[in-house]
């Protein structure tokens, strides 16, 4: 072997790591032995890696587990920044809802807050008088609301930058269907590393090509009028979601349901939802957490099962 030979990749061409590269500087023997141990490297990563790993999302924490089942949704605390989160998608952790749906979820909560609600109210507060109370309250609670909508607005940018970015730059991995990123390296992928053992990701340790994956689509793109296509219209009946309580005013939903994504039960109706909800921001406000998604649900459980 020369000296200033670059070393490869056992399974392509590609050049190795800058890091591995600098080992160039040292006897052929030396060479040759880490040559083999990178070849070795590489295939051992291919042939016994069948666990899952999951890394912590916070890029300035290092932890790193071994997943019993990588391909299951659980929420996940870090043991050392304490950051939680979702295994599959690295977003805050969701409960009832996967993690493709999450970006439509998000992006109708935020037209809800943004314009639908008071639009919504002012139907319903035409066709029946017992709405003018949370009209009022809805023109009243104007500042309170805008002060919601700017950090929900924030979340929801950055929401639809990532959608971007994905769209732009992922794949999906075929066995987990994770939204994995390739940084560099060949199309010998791994879900969770890439071939060349480094950019590690939370992923389930499955082999794939990268050129033959399927592409990530974006669930949510940029709407130019930010309205709520199916908000229920006065002409029709008014939906009765049977025996699902509000939390608020303990009555059965009745009209459109509000579920948080981001508590493991949390559901007001209609009546409550804006007074709740801002009350339930300013907690997580004060709480410093982000702020929390709710779910719009315009048609009862029973039915939505038999669609
Ligand atoms: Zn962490
Ligand atoms: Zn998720
Ligand atoms: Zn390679
Ligand atoms: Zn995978
Ligand atoms: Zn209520
Ligand atoms: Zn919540």
């Amino acid at each position: 072997m020369n000296n200033g030979e670059i070393l490869t990749c056992a399974l392509c061409t590609n050049p190795l790591r800058e890091g591995e590269l600098n080992q160039l500087r040292i006897s052929n023997d030396e060479l040759k032995k880490i040559r083999d141990y990178q070849i070795k490297k590489t295939f051992d990563a291919y042939s016994s890696r069948t666990r899952g790993i999951i890394k912590c999302p916070n890029q300035n924490c290092l932890w790193i587990a071994e997943a019993a089942d990588p391909n299951e949704r659980f929420r996940v605390t870090c043991p050392i920044c304490n950051k939680e989160f979702c295994s599959l998608c690295n977003q805050q952790y969701h409960y009832r809802t996967t993690c493709q749906q999450l970006p439509q979820i998000t992006q109708r909560w935020f037209f809800w807050c943004q314009t639908e609600r008071g639009r919504y109210l002012t139907m319903r507060a035409q066709q029946d008088a017992a709405y003018a109370t949370q009209l009022s309250d809805y023109n009243r609670q104007n500042n309170e609301n805008e002060n919601r909508n700017r950090d929900l607005r924030r979340r929801y940018d950055e929401l639809m930058n990532d959608e971007k970015y994905k769209a732009d730059n992922c794949r999906l991995c075929p066995q987990c269907k994770r939204v994995v990123q390739r940084l560099g390296g060949c199309d010998s992928m791994v879900c969770g590393q890439d071939a060349h053992g480094g950019n590690l990701q939370s992923g389930c340790g499955a082999k794939f090509n990268w050129a033959q994956a399927q592409q990530y689509n974006a669930a949510a793109t940029p709407q130019p009028k930010q309205v709520i296509l199916d908000l229920p219209k006065p002409e029709n009946p008014v939906v009765h979601h049977n025996g699902v309580k509000c939390d608020h005013c303990q009555n059965d939903v009745v009209g459109i349901r509000f579920d948080c994504v981001h508590c493991p039960s949390l559901t007001y109706c209609e009546k409550c939802e804006q007074q709740a909800t801002l009350d339930h921001s300013r907690e997580n406000q004060f709480l410093q957490q982000q702020q929390h998604v709710f779910k719009l649900i315009m048609v009862p459980q029973e039915e939505a099962n038999q669609l």
